[in-house]
């Protein structure tokens, strides 16, 4: 016999989606302001210049959007690789400056400077060939990776008559380190990310947040396309519980296993398969139903905690495929 509580809430799925107008039954709901406000409020706790970091579309919410709702607060941006400067079209919108941040890819000035992007280099060789780009210079405190070994950071600075210097720093030593090498020639130092937003001796000349730009400004909503009370163990796993829903999210859209929330209760993902879902139903939840993967309470950090990984990681994956609605 069919359950009652059972109807396909495909049926309700708007026309757009089968137009091809909606691509996604995932939405990342984008508070703009919330974005603009965490600026403000980190230019006024650390007093010093804000480069806004918007590298892997900015964390998967759309580097586009946050470069204009952020032109006016910020400093600079920073990025990874030119491309995405590029194709946010950073210095076009804004005028502003953007820093490469990654190993550099193009050994030709001109390619920065039409864009008014700063290279970041870490070895004399490159320092030199992009001198007239007015490299920046990546320097190792501990992270050992595309940066400038203690012992050039001198003879690197010299060779691209560089003045500006950074590092990728996750404690306050690391800026400490960075003084010590490369203050007496570089004009220009900064070496914090949201990691060090705590730490006012890591401040310096500006700071580099990234993900404490996002912070509480994400929800990740899904809705339910069936709810139904079970017959028997179900799905892949033959998992038992006696009421469960189905969000079309799964591996391919960055879920993994852990707890939602719908109608304000969490509720445990009970099996992931590469598009879908199960999740765990009370007796009220019904099809339609909304279901929220990221929320005030579910934030980043806390699935991080859950993943054992960085919130960085769970908002860029979750927010990956999912539709943008930005409020303003
Ligand atoms: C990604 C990145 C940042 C921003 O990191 P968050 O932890 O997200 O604030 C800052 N600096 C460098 C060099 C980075 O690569």
């Amino acid at each position: 016999m069919r359950n009652q509580d059972f109807t396909t809430g495909l049926d309700n799925l708007p026309r757009a989606l089968w137009n091809g107008e909606v691509r996604s039954f995932v939405t990342a709901h984008i508070d703009l302001n919330r974005i603009r406000q965490n600026a403000e409020a980190i230019r006024r706790r650390t007093g010093v210049e804000l480069l806004a970091v918007v590298k892997a579309d900015a964390y998967s919410l759309g580097a586009e959007r946050m470069v204009e709702a952020l032109a006016d607060v910020v400093n600079g941006f920073c990025v990874f690789v030119l491309k995405e400067a590029v194709d946010a079209g950073i210095y076009r919108r804004t005028g502003k400056k953007t820093i490469c941040l990654g190993p550099p890819e193009s050994m030709t000035p001109d390619d920065y400077r039409a864009f008014l992007v700063t290279p970041a280099v870490s070895d004399r060789e490159h320092a030199m060939l992009l001198k007239s780009a007015h490299p920046a210079l990546c320097v190792d405190t501990g992270m050992q990776r595309f940066a400038c070994p203690s012992e050039q950071v001198e003879s690197t600075l010299l060779a691209g008559d560089i003045n500006e210097a950074f590092t990728h720093g996750t404690r306050s030593e690391h800026a400490a380190r960075l003084v010590d090498l490369a203050g007496q020639k570089a004009r220009r130092l900064h070496a914090a990310a949201s990691a060090l937003l705590d730490e006012p001796s890591a401040y310096l000349h500006a700071v580099r947040p990234g993900m404490a730009l996002y912070e509480g400004a994400v929800k990740l909503t899904t809705s339910f396309v069936e709810v139904r009370d079970a017959t028997g163990p179900a799905g892949y796993t033959g998992f038992v519980s006696p009421r469960f829903g189905v969000i079309l999210m799964g591996y391919s859209h960055g879920l993994r296993p852990g707890v939602v929330m719908i109608n304000s209760q969490e509720r445990r993902i009970l099996e992931i398969g590469m598009q879908s879902a199960f999740v765990e139903a009370s007796p009220e939840d019904k099809t339609g139903d909304r279901v929220e993967i990221l929320n005030d309470t579910l934030t980043p950090q806390r699935i991080a905690g859950e993943w054992k990984t960085s919130a960085q990681e769970v908002l860029v994956n979750l927010c990956r495929t999912a539709r943008r609605d930005y409020i303003e």
